[in-house]
């Protein structure tokens, strides 16, 4: 069922910026709805984009992390036309199975970004609409956050675990200390 989904694909890459220190496989997704003012990849607005299947995304990750690359990370996507909130679920999950995989959305809703990000098995999240005044990631003043998720466990008295949450680490000031550290 799931492999008759199809995504806007616009464009993947290898990077090593949106992941601190991992050799991330980016797939980066079109037809965004999000119209942030000042938007840095408005190529990435357009409605015309053709669609790609998940098995062919799927193929071209693993191609990706068989070639070295340690991780993945999807652009995009909760705002997106073509894509509801099942069908990036979807994505995040299949690639989560491939290798450690982030989310990286342009929304508003934090908290929404938060549910499918946990849903999606993801293990980095990237929330918060683009402002140009206020920069992206690398901007100290931005208004995006960039979190790890890992889990808090708790242990009764008898050492048995009685509870396991999802934790946010917010690690936004790692893209800070990068342009720091640039002379
Ligand atoms: S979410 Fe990203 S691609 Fe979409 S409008 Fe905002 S900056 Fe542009």
């Amino acid at each position: 069922m799931s492999r008759v989904l199809k995504y806007p694909v616009v464009n993947t890459d290898i990077t090593f910026n949106e992941l601190p220190d991992k050799m991330a496989y980016a797939i980066e997704l079109g037809a965004c709805k999000q119209h942030c003012v000042g938007c840095h990849s408005p190529e990435l607005q357009k409605e015309d984009v053709s669609l790609t299947s998940l098995l062919d995304i799927l193929e071209g990750a693993q191609d990706a992390i068989d070639a070295g690359a340690n991780s993945i990370v999807v652009m995009g996507g909760t705002n997106n036309k073509h894509i509801t909130e099942e069908s990036l679920i979807a994505l995040l999950q299949d690639l989560s199975d491939i290798a450690p995989t982030g989310l990286y959305s342009g929304s508003e809703d934090e908290e929404r970004d938060k549910m499918i990000a946990l849903e999606g098995h993801c293990v980095w999240l990237k929330t918060g609409p683009y402002v140009d005044t206020l920069g992206g990631l690398e901007s100290p003043r931005t208004n995006q956050r960039f979190y790890r998720i890992t889990s808090t466990y708790r242990i009764d008295a008898q050492d048995n675990l009685v509870d396991v949450r999802p934790c946010f680490l917010d690690e936004t000031h790692k893209f800070w200390k990068r342009v720091e550290n640039v002379t």
